[in-house]
């Protein structure tokens, strides 16, 4: 067990991290729902290729939505560790997929994390996981950025975190007007990334170089 973090941290992680309390989602609301919607389009739900959707999509939503049950705590428990270096780390591209949680659509894309380390370091392959923890539920992506940026900032206590997020929205891009390409960019800068200009230029020029356009 991890010995970095002291209780009061944890707790802290585990309050940003908002977990549900229930093990898992109730498959069997969720297949009745489903059946109903169904129904209520006018479709027959016993017609051949709809007969096992419900189940289908219940299965489905519960590994969407995953991320409102992982212990942030014994998710990184392992990774987290000690070294005096302090430069910027970046990890740039990891790619999400999201729920927009207006329309229960899909939002998708790429964020870009990085922090500048004040004695802790986290293992790399971790931060897409705590990308996916945030990503997997019913969201919007300006909390999702911020939540990001505050686990990470709780974890290791930095002296910055910037979190840069790209996402498409399938709201706006099948519906209504239908903006084909219904981009959003949001960030959330804290510490040295938001008091020092040249650190926050140092990350943005790094994950704007060589960018290229998101495809899905
Ligand atoms: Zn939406």
């Amino acid at each position: 067990m991890c010995r970095i973090m002291d209780h009061n941290e944890e707790e802290k992680i585990r309050e940003i991290a908002r977990l549900l309390p229930t093990a898992e989602i109730n498959f069997e609301l969720v297949q009745q729902a489903i059946q109903q919607m169904i129904n209520a389009f006018g479709e027959n739900p016993k017609r051949h290729g709809l007969l096992h959707t419900p189940e289908r999509v219940a299965r489905m939503y519960a590994e969407l939505l995953e991320g409102y049950r992982e212990d942030p705590i014994a998710m990184v428990n392992d990774a987290i560790f000690e070294v005096t270096y302090d430069e910027m780390v970046i990890v740039r591209d990891i790619e999400f997929f999201s729920l927009c949680e207006h329309h229960m659509l899909p939002f998708m894309g790429r964020a870009h994390v990085a922090y500048m380390p004040n004695g802790r370091v986290i293992g790399l392959s971790k931060i897409p996981r705590i990308v996916d923890l945030f990503a997997r539920r019913l969201q919007v992506q300006e909390r999702m950025t911020r939540q990001i940026a505050d686990m990470l900032n709780a974890l290791l206590v930095p002296s910055g975190v910037a979190v840069v997020v790209e996402g498409l929205h399938l709201c706006s891009m099948m519906r209504g007007v239908k903006k084909h390409d219904a981009r959003m960019t949001t960030s959330t800068m804290l510490g040295a990334f938001r008091s020092n200009l040249a650190t926050r230029e140092e990350f943005l020029d790094n994950i704007s170089r060589g960018a290229t356009p998101m495809r899905f």
